[in-house]
This record gives C-alpha cells, sequence and structure tokens, in this order.
C-alpha cells in the first residue's frame, strides 16, 4: 500500500506492506484523514521518529477483520477513536478518561501507532465507531477535532445565556463556537485571518478581525466579557489575552497545542480571578456524542473542509500549514492520485 513516511523531517509517499489483520483487530481503508495543529506540532518539533505514520483523525471502511472478531465485517464504515483509554486507570475511573496516560501516550498517529496517512491501518476494534449511512465517511475524519471542541465546552460550563468569547477560528475555534451556540451559549469570535472570520459569519456566528478594537468591542458586547474564553488559536501570546478579554471572574478554557513558552501576568489572573482549564482530547462518551451530532447534522462541518488532498501532497499541505490564510481543514484521501504540482 502506500503511505506517508516520516523520514528526516520530511514526508514522502512510500510503498509498504499492507497490514495484516490480527486478533481483535480490523483493517481499515482510509476515505479520508485530517490534519491539524498536533501533526503540524510533531512534524515541526521532530516528536517522532523516522519511519512514523502520522494521522489521528481518519474514518474508513473496513477491508479485512482478524480472528475472532464477530461484529465487524468488511464493508463496514467506522470513524477511529484515536485514543486507546485503559478504562482501569483512577483517571478513567473518575471521570478524567481523556487524561488516562495510556491513551495519550499511545494515540494511534501520535505516538509510532501507525496512523491514517496510508491506504490502509490496522485498528483494534475498541477503537472502531460505526457509521450510520447519513454519514459521508470523509466528513467522519471530523469526529476527532469536533470531540475535542465538545470537550472544551464542557469544560468551560457552557450553559443557555453563557457569554463565550472564541480565540481563534481554525476548525477547534469553530466547532467550539457551533457548540457553544448549540448549549444556549451567546459567543463572539475573533481571528487574524479575514477568511477565518468569514466563514464563521457563513455559519451564523457573531466574528470580528483580531485588530487592536476587537477585544474592547467584545467587552462591549458581553458587558463586561465573556464568562469564558475558548483559547483555541494555539498562539501562546493568546493566553494573556484571554485572561485580560474574560470578564473579572470568569475562565480561560485552554485548547490547542502549544509548543513555545508564553508570558503571563499572574497579578492579573489573581486580583481578577480567573480559573484556567486545560482542555485536552475528550472522553469516548465524548467522542460519541460527536459523531451523533455530524451524523444527525446537528453540526455542519462541511464548510470547514477546505481542501481534499492526495497522500503525495502531504509535504506541501503542511508546509503551507501556519500560512495558507484561507485554509481551514484540510483532508487527504488516499484514493486520490493527483500528484503534487
Ligand atoms: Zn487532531
Ligand atoms: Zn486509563
Amino acid at each position: 500500500m502506500r503511505a506517508v513516511i516520516l523520514r528526516d523531517g520530511r514526508f514522502s509517499v512510500e510503498s509498504v506492506p499492507d497490514p495484516k489483520p490480527v486478533a481483535g483487530s480490523v483493517v481499515l481503508q482510509v476515505a479520508a484523514c485530517g490534519i491539524c495543529g498536533t501533526d503540524h506540532g510533531i512534524f515541526k518539533n521532530r516528536l517522532l521518529p523516522d519511519g512514523a505514520i502520522l494521522g489521528h483523525e481518519f474514518a474508513g471502511t473496513v477491508v479485512e477483520v482478524g480472528n475472532g472478531v464477530v461484529d465487524w465485517q468488511e464493508g463496514d464504515r467506522a470513524a477511529v477513536l484515536p485514543i486507546p483509554f485503559c478504562g482501569r486507570c483512577e483517571l478513567c475511573l473518575n471521570d478524567k478518561q481523556n487524561l488516562c496516560r495510556h491513551g495519550l501516550l499511545n494515540t494511534i498517529g501520535c505516538s509510532g501507532e501507525a496512523g491514517g496517512l496510508a491506504e490502509r491501518v490496522l485498528v483494534s476494534t475498541a477503537s472502531l465507531r460505526r457509521l450510520p449511512s447519513s454519514l459521508d465517511p470523509q466528513l467522519a475524519a471530523l469526529v476527532d477535532p469536533l470531540a475535542v471542541a465538545l470537550h472544551a465546552v464542557n469544560l468551560g460550563s457552557v450553559h443557555p445565556g453563557t457569554r463565550v468569547g472564541v480565540l481563534g477560528l481554525g476548525p477547534l475555534g469553530l466547532f467550539s463556537a457551533l457548540i457553544a451556540r448549540q448549549h444556549g451559549g451567546m459567543g463572539f469570535g475573533l481571528d487574524h485571518r479575514p477568511a477565518r472570520v468569514e466563514c464563521a459569519h457563513a455559519l451564523g456566528l457573531g466574528a470580528f478581525t483580531s485588530d487592536d478594537e476587537a477585544d474592547e468591542r467584545i467587552r462591549d458586547l458581553t458587558n463586561g466579557g465573556p464568562d469564558v474564553v475558548i483559547e483555541a488559536s494555539g498562539r501562546p501570546e493568546s493566553i494573556e489575552r484571554a485572561a485580560t478579554l474574560a470578564r473579572v471572574g470568569g475562565r480561560v478554557v485552554m485548547v490547542s497545542s502549544y509548543h513555545a513558552p508564553a508570558e503571563i501576568k499572574p497579578g492579573r489572573w489573581l486580583t481578577r480571578g480567573i480559573s484556567l482549564l486545560p482542555s485536552i482530547a475528550y472522553t469516548s462518551q465524548e467522542f460519541e456524542t460527536a459523531l451523533e451530532l455530524l451524523a444527525m447534522r446537528r453540526i455542519d462541518a462541511t464548510q470547514l473542509v477546505t481542501g481534499v488532498h492526495s497522500l503525495e501532497e502531504t509535504q506541501s499541505v503542511f508546509d503551507r500549514f501556519e500560512t495558507q490564510n484561507d485554509a481551514i481543514k484540510i483532508l487527504l484521501d488516499p484514493t486520490l492520485r493527483r500528484s503534487e504540482a
């Protein structure tokens, strides 16, 4: 099969042996795999060794089943929950499954476990979630980022009337704003990229281009600042900005990947009573809810997909990840044979 292999800090498509099904697992043919800030961070900071196959946001069709697998068969379509929660640790047993060390250290596509940037992937049946016929398997690649946003909104306790500010309108920011609205929150988003602000408007969300007056405008509209600010830009300096934007006694939910230090003014957090809530991953229940939200079209994710590319285009997608201003969610489709222009 063709797979995108990371070698010497670059991606190239190589021909590698097809994965063989083992007991309790299936071989999934990938319909699409999304790229996010976590993948970009792994690439940029060289967090995985040579030979790794990235990709944790994917879905597809079962093409082979291993011994003992009875509830899945060839042709079944599934989304992959890439985090193998152990289900036994103190965190898993105490409502903090998203922090399970076994899960986070062995996530498919992030840890050395071969991921979705390939034609086929070996997946344990414990990681499969059945797709209803209403859900396009390419769109199901967005279940993972939607679940990440759902966890952030849940952690931020967004209820009817909660005033919400979202910094950064990439996939996580837009999904957070959409879910916050669904929970009855009143939200405003900010981004310095006009195309992302336009996408937010197209989704019926309140959003502004991030300039000197934008924070003041949001403070005005929310009568003193949002109750909760969801930091989804991934810019370390944005964390302090979130604390300044939030109303006194408010909370900041941090939901991106951060790979650089940030300067904060602890005195400001202290005197304004701002809580910081770091939000990583999701619980399996939240993953299942996210899948339902997409399947029932309660969240319309189609507008977030701004490009579907071939595996051969992976390197250029990563090269443009931080600079391509009109991109929101990029999917890689292993069935496409378009070569890099
Ligand atoms: Zn991701
Ligand atoms: Zn656990």
